[in-house]
């Protein structure tokens, strides 16, 4: 369909007029929430765009029996309206089987953690004041105390986030200085964190030596000159080489530091505080192993396996820390207090020997039994909904899955567990996952072989019940738009 100019004309006049838009019913639940200005500017929003279209020549719609123009501002401004009286920023229900999901919010954060969140949060605090003295105390003392008991170190400092505590770390020691890495350690971590660009940040040179599977001593020895500063080691993460791999293991480097009188510096990714419970974390070094090991700083994540709130922590040597806490930098990368009552609470549960009620600590010990059971249990309620709604034929089934802890930890170790699976003959697996996520709360679930996959090991206290109507409006919208066409 072509547009011709008077076609276009009397299109842009058929567009109704702003205030019988404002006074329709069907904008009288907005006006509540937003205001009516808020609803003006919106609705004026989605007639420019209309606008926009119908000059552009794009068909606004296809003739129908009522006027279609009419139809068109009404589903625009609706969606428009829908999206924005709500944040954008929500819960969602975690069905993947990833239990350290970054673009879900990472760590679920633990009861204790939470209350402590709202005890200081809403009030006036300790952030930085010291009732004993009566005058100036430091953020960073609520917590240094509890990571040394945890790992041993003789001084700890918390940042922003890791990728801060790596960029700080360096630059209190570093700058204008030659670092030392392994080939084979320069990683790319969640498509933002890369090794060589941080380096390149803190004002440090890079020294890269070794190949991608092999590094040895010499290599770094052969790379030291009056200008190095730190022979860093990263954790590779969320990558494995398989096959003929050598790496410089942690006491050789730690020695040759020693002795030339360098830092050896280490980037753990995600800090395991405790032993985790399942057999593959035995070849994970601790925070405490990896300082015992003879590492100077240490720098890990609060919100990976430790399963605490979004921090970067740098434990380790008393006197390099003492340079990262005298840093501007540091101003900059400052942890608010929100994140420090969550973390130090979360703490304190591993203090305390609680950590499994830690939510991720929790997940990835699941026992096989208890997913098992979840699974069934959520596999015969979707299977009263799918026949109670009369959709069609549905294939629901208790399968078993591959779960995974992620966070760029454990790449190649998968826990096994157990999910639902659901085929329909009527849609596809991705209409049904998107009807899913359509959810005012969004199940988030994975798909399959032609499969929606829902993973229990990730499911939350509450999800059940959230996945049952999610699973109810989504397939009678799927029903309804099958049904349109
Ligand atoms: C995850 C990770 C980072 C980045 O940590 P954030 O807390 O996401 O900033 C840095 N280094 C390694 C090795 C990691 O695994």
């Amino acid at each position: 369909m072509s547009i011709t100019g008077s076609d276009t004309n009397a299109l842009l006049r058929s567009i109704p007029a702003m205030e019988d838009l404002l006074n329709a019913p069907w904008a009288a639940p907005f006006t509540g929430p937003l205001g009516r200005e808020t609803v003006k500017k919106i609705i004026a929003e989605a007639l420019d765009e209309i606008r926009r279209e119908i000059s552009g020549g794009v068909p606004a719609g296809e003739p129908a029996d009522c006027s279609p123009i009419d139809e068109l501002v009404i589903s625009r401004a609706t969606t428009l309206l829908r999206l924005k009286s709500s944040s954008t920023l929500k819960p969602v229900v975690n069905a993947t089987g990833v239990v350290i999901h970054t673009n879900l919010g990472r760590a679920p954060l633990a009861a204790e953690a939470l209350a402590a969140v709202n005890a200081i949060a809403g009030t006036y605090s300790t952030l930085e004041y010291d009732p004993a003295k009566g005058g100036r105390g430091g953020r960073n003392a609520h917590v240094e105390w509890s990571l040394c008991r945890m790992t041993g170190a003789e001084a700890a400092l918390v940042v922003n986030n890791n990728a801060a505590a790596v960029l700080l770390a360096l630059s209190a020691t570093a700058t204008g200085r030659e670092v030392i890495v392994s080939a084979g350690e320069l990683v790319e971590i969640g498509d933002s964190f890369r090794i060589p660009e941080i380096l390149s940040f803190s004002g440090a040179k890079m020294t890269a030596v070794g190949c991608t599977n092999s590094t040895r001593i010499k290599d770094y020895c052969g790379a030291i000159t009056e200008d190095t500063a730190v022979l860093l080691k990263v954790h590779p993460s969320n990558y494995r080489i398989e096959g003929f791999v050598k790496s410089t293991s942690r006491e050789e480097l730690a020695e040759l530091a020693a002795e030339r009188g360098l830092v050896f510096m280490e980037d753990l990714g995600s800090g395991l505080l405790g032993p985790l419970g399942v057999s593959f974390a035995k070849n994970e070094h601790s925070v405490r192993e990896c300082l015992l090991g003879g590492s100077n700083i240490v720098t890990f994540s609060g919100d990976k396996l430790l399963g605490g709130p979004q921090i970067g922590v740098i434990a380790g040597s008393k006197k390099l820390i003492d340079k990262m806490k005298a840093h501007q930098l540091l101003r900059a990368l400052r942890v608010d207090k929100m994140t420090l009552a969550a973390f130090d609470a979360t703490l304190r549960l591993y203090l305390s020997g609680r950590q499994n009620t830690i939510p991720v600590i929790g997940m990835i010990e699941l026992d096989k039994s208890v997913l098992l059971e979840g699974a069934r249990r959520l596999c015969r309620m979707l299977k009263r909904i799918a026949a109670d709604l009369d959709a069609g034929d549905f294939d629901i089934l208790v399968v078993e899955t591959e779960d995974a802890i992620g966070g760029g930890s454990f790449p190649t170790d998968l826990l096994s567990g157990f999910g639902v699976g659901i085929r329909s003959n009527s849609f596809t697996a991705e209409t049904l996952a998107a009807g899913l996520r359509a959810a005012p709360i969004p199940v988030i679930p994975a798909i399959h072989e032609d499969r929606v996959i829902l993973h229990v090991r990730t499911l939350l206290k509450g999800d059940e019940k959230l996945i049952a109507s999610a699973f109810s409006s989504a397939i009678t919208a799927a029903t309804l738009s099958r049904e349109a066409d």
